[in-house]
């Protein structure tokens, strides 16, 4: 993206608070896959509960630049370790359980994992690939967090939970930045007049222009009949007003016309006027 990160910044961040707790993974793999996720959404701390394997190879070859925090990671051999000095603990499985534990969806569990991280850290606790969270260890958990997945193949990937997760904390955060700060992270930049864009947008009077020299170039050219208009003119205004067109664009189209009605006269076809022709020097396309 074009746009800088935020600073993270300051013990009341809460990005510093979050906690994410891997609980007995078995593939390391999954572990530096993790930190990669988290690492990319600007998040630190990663505690890992009796983990088969670690730290290994396989562990900092998936985190690729973010063996920093694998190099942080905290290994526990206990879930209560992972959890005690915690204010709220969130919970993730694909799975319902018998007796049914408050679910959130993630949007909603990084809204309650934010406000709790004044208080306090905030675990998002994950559990191992072959079966998940036990019941025990659910109910150890304020939470259950379901990622709204297919129900017919509802269990993801390791990494890709704890990235959702990571991610849906992070937009909170920018969100929340927005508001407070004013700042842009999370406006788009897709046309001229966005912020960002290269070339102011182009003002009623110039379209108006490149209208009129369109008019008389298509009629240079002998495809606009003005006694049998066809909608050409609304139909062509109408496609060029999707394109929302900057003060560039304009200058090159006009370059366009004007080479169109040259080449046209070169060939004897030119009835055109000087009438709607760009001022000199704007109408080159030179850009
Ligand atoms: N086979 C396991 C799933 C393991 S997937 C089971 O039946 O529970 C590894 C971990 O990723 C899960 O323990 C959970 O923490 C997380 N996860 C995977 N899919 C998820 C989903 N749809 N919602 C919430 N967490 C999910």
């Amino acid at each position: 993206m074009h746009k800088p990160s935020p600073p993270l910044e300051g013990p009341d961040a809460f990005q510093d608070q979050i906690r994410i707790v891997l609980v007995e993974t078995s593939h390391s793999g999954n572990i530096g896959a993790v930190a990669r996720a988290m690492k990319n959404m600007q998040l630190a701390n990663l505690w890992l509960v009796n983990p088969n394997s670690f730290p290994d190879e396989a562990s900092y070859a998936r985190a690729a630049g973010a063996s920093d925090i694998l190099d942080r990671a905290k290994v526990v051999s206990t879930l209560d370790e992972a959890l005690e000095d915690c204010v709220m603990v969130l919970g993730t499985s694909a799975r319902g359980r018998k007796i049914p534990w408050p679910v959130v969806p993630p949007p909603e569990a990084a809204v309650i994992a934010a406000e709790n991280s004044q208080a306090g850290p905030v675990a998002l606790v994950f559990g191992r690939e072959n079966h998940g969270l036990s019941n025990d260890e659910l109910h150890r958990c304020h939470y259950h967090i379901h990622i709204p997945s297919n129900p017919e193949y509802s269990s993801l990937n390791l990494s890709m939970a704890v990235q959702i997760m990571c991610y849906e904390l992070r937009m909170l955060y920018l969100r929340n930045l927005e508001r407070g700060e004013g700042s842009h992270y999370l406006r788009s930049m897709t046309a001229p007049g966005d912020d960002g864009w290269d070339v102011p947008a182009a003002k009623v009077g110039d379209v108006e222009g490149f209208y009129s020299h369109l008019e008389q170039t298509l009629h240079d050219v002998d495809f606009h009949r003005r006694d049998n208009p066809r909608q050409l003119m609304s139909r062509l205004r109408r496609l060029f007003q999707r394109a929302k067109l900057d003060q560039m664009e304009i200058n090159i189209l006009r370059g366009v016309l004007s080479a169109v009605q040259k080449a046209a006269g070169a060939s004897g076809n030119n009835k055109s006027t000087q009438a709607g022709n760009p001022p000199a020097g704007q109408d080159d396309g030179h850009v």
